[in-house]
Order: structure tokens, then sequence, then C-alpha cells
């Protein structure tokens, strides 16, 4: 096994609050263990481009409470094509560059385990993205700081709601997932939530609202993930039942980007920190192909093609929840 002197670290595909204080921790791991650091910019399109920045521990400071990534992120068309793997694999052997730890989503561990096929090259994956969708993790950094702006916001809009009598619809992300929808609608106390995972038709929704109008409820707030499976769009929903209810008066809000910006919460920051020393740590014990993540609160390990191809299921219990919490 040839010995790890010299890591470098990258941040891939949507970026995430978190992803700076797992920079912060692989960096200043490696200086624990008196290893080189090098950070790649804009991910694996910096890799192309040999975008390298030396990282020590003091150029690490004061970002443990930044969002974004100070490495920037990007998609790269050409990492997909032999041609500009090769490039990348010619400038990690040129900068002398043993392994390389992604932060990043299922799309950038694919790309990983594409490159290491390729060249046998000792990765490390750290799940980073507020989708939460990865297998072998309960939690992914970003995800929880997320699901605390989401609430927020849900928040704001439930006074404005309640003010004018209004029902909200309110789209938050998740294309493939209902994480951030079922959790920050029930932490937000919404009176219906719509995930990608469950179809329970519009109809339903339709007579769980009329029901609350009866019980008196004047107001609601119905969190819809992005990728709901009701067939229209956030907007859709909304006129549909404003038609089919006009008694309601319907809003519409969508969260958007605000929902990966922002200071990362605390459960992020221990997360990224504990992620980026396990990552280290395999990476110097010859490990390769590996996620880190968390379950149980205990910092585990999954093989990145499993991560990938792993499907992370909804909390079915927290569906009975949000049900008997609209009462
Ligand atoms: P998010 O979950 O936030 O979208 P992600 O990591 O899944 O993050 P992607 O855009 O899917 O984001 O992937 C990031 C990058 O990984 C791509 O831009 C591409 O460069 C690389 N990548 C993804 N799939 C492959 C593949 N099959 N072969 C080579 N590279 C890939």
């Amino acid at each position: 096994m040839k010995e790890i002197k010299k890591i470098a670290v990258m941040t891939s595909g949507g970026d995430a609050p978190g992803m700076n204080a797992a920079i912060r921790s692989v960096v200043r791991t490696c200086a624990f263990y008196e290893k080189e650091c090098i950070g790649v910019y804009r991910g694996y399109q910096g890799l192309i481009e040999a975008d390298f920045l030396p990282l020590d521990a003091r150029k690490v400071k004061n970002i443990i409470n930044k969002g974004g990534t100070i490495l920037k992120s990007a998609r790269s068309n050409d990492f997909r094509t032999e041609e500009g793997r090769k490039k990348a694999h010619q400038n990690l052997v040129k900068e002398n560059i043993d392994a390389l730890v992604i932060i990043g989503g299922d799309g950038s561990f694919t790309g990983g385990v594409v490159f290491n096929e390729e060249y046998n090259f000792p990765i490390i994956g750290i799940p980073g993205t507020i989708d939460n969708d990865i297998y072998g993790t309960s939690h992914t950094l970003g995800y929880d700081t997320a699901l605390n702006t989401a609430v927020e916001a849900i928040d704001k809009i439930r006074d404005t709601a309640s003010s004018h009598n209004r029902l909200f619809f309110v789209e938050v992300m998740g294309r493939d997932a209902g994480f951030i929808a079922l959790n920050a609608g029930v932490g937000a106390g919404a009176e219906e939530i719509l995930i990608p995972e469950e179809n329970l038709g519009i109809d339903r929704l339709l007579e769980s609202l009329k029901r609350s109008r009866s019980k008196g409820k004047s107001s609601s707030i119905v969190v819809v993930a992005e990728g709901d499976r009701t067939g229209r769009n956030v907007f859709e929903l909304a006129d549909y039942v404003e038609e089919n209810l006009p008694e309601y008066e319907v809003r519409v809000s969508v969260l958007g980007h605000m929902q990966r910006g922002g200071s990362p919460s605390c459960f992020d920051r221990v997360l990224a920190s504990r992620l980026g020393v396990k990552a280290v740590e395999l990476l110097l014990e010859g490990e390769s192909d590996i996620m880190v993540g968390l379950i149980n609160n205990e910092v585990t390990t999954t093989n990145l093609e499993k991560a990938i191809k792993g499907h992370n299921s909804i909390n079915k219990e927290l569906l009975r929840v949000s049900d008997i919490m609209s009462t």
C-alpha cells in the first residue's frame, strides 16, 4: 500500500451548509497527522483544470460558521468524459496527491466510483446535500440546517396566514425525497404535507381542508415537496383548491434557494467535524471507496456504490404523527 502523504479535498454538486465545517475538519485532521492537504476549487471541474489551493490549519480559521463552500462547487460535464477524467488524474499525479475526500451528493460519489474504477485512486465520500437522500447515513450535511431554515420561514408565513384567514401552499426543496417537507411540515405544524414518496391524491387534500374548515380552522399551511406526486406544481395545486373550495383564499410561497444558505446549525457543524476526521483516518488506514455517515449517532462507513444505489426510506411514523396533529 502506498503511503498517503498528501490529501485533496473538494466540494461538488449542490452546495449545503456544513461543507465549510467539513473542509476545516479534513484540513485540521491532516495537520494533526502531519499530512499535507490541498483544496480543489469547483469540484471535478477544478480537478480537470488543476485549480488547487494548498490548505493548512490556519487557512481554515473562521469558516466553521459559514454557509456555502469556500472551495466553491460546480457540476462538471467534462468529468463525465474519459478525456476529462484522464486530465484530472494527470493533475493529481503531477501535484503528488495520494487521495481525495469528496464532499457532495450521490452524483459526486458516482463520479468518484467511475474514477476509482479507471485509476484505482483512493477516495472517501462525505455526504453533503440538504435533501438527506443518501443511503448509509441518517443525516447528510446541511439537512438539519435546511430544516431549521424551512421551519423558521413557515413560522413567518403562518403569522400572515392567520392574520388574513388564508390557506398557504409552501413549496420546500426535495425533488426525489420528502425528508425536508415531512420534518419541516411536522415541526411547523402544517395541516397537510405532500411528498414524493406518498401519493395521497388531491381529493384527500380537499377532504382534509374541508374537514379543517368545518372544525373551525380559519387558516392553514400545506407543505409541498418540489417532487410531490399529485402531477401538479404548487401553483396548479393552489388553483385547483381555490376552484373547488372557494371559501379559501389561497396563496403560494416557494422557499427556493434560501433553504441552501445560512450559517450551519450546531448539529451540522458537529457532524461535519466528526465525518471529516473519520474520512482522513480511513484514508490513512488504506481504505477507499467508502462513504462516512451517521447511524444511531455513531460514525459509520458504507461502500460508496451501496450508498449510491441504496434508498433512504421516509419515516412512516412521522406521516401518522402529522395526520394526528392535523385533527
Ligand atoms: P446534489 O445531490 O446536491 O445534486 P450531487 O453530488 O448529486 O449533488 P450532481 O450534479 O449529480 O450533484 O453530480 C456532481 C458531479 O459529479 C457532476 O457534475 C459530474 O461532474 C460528476 N458525475 C456525476 N455522475 C457522473 C458519472 N456517471 N460519471 C462521471 N462523473 C459524474
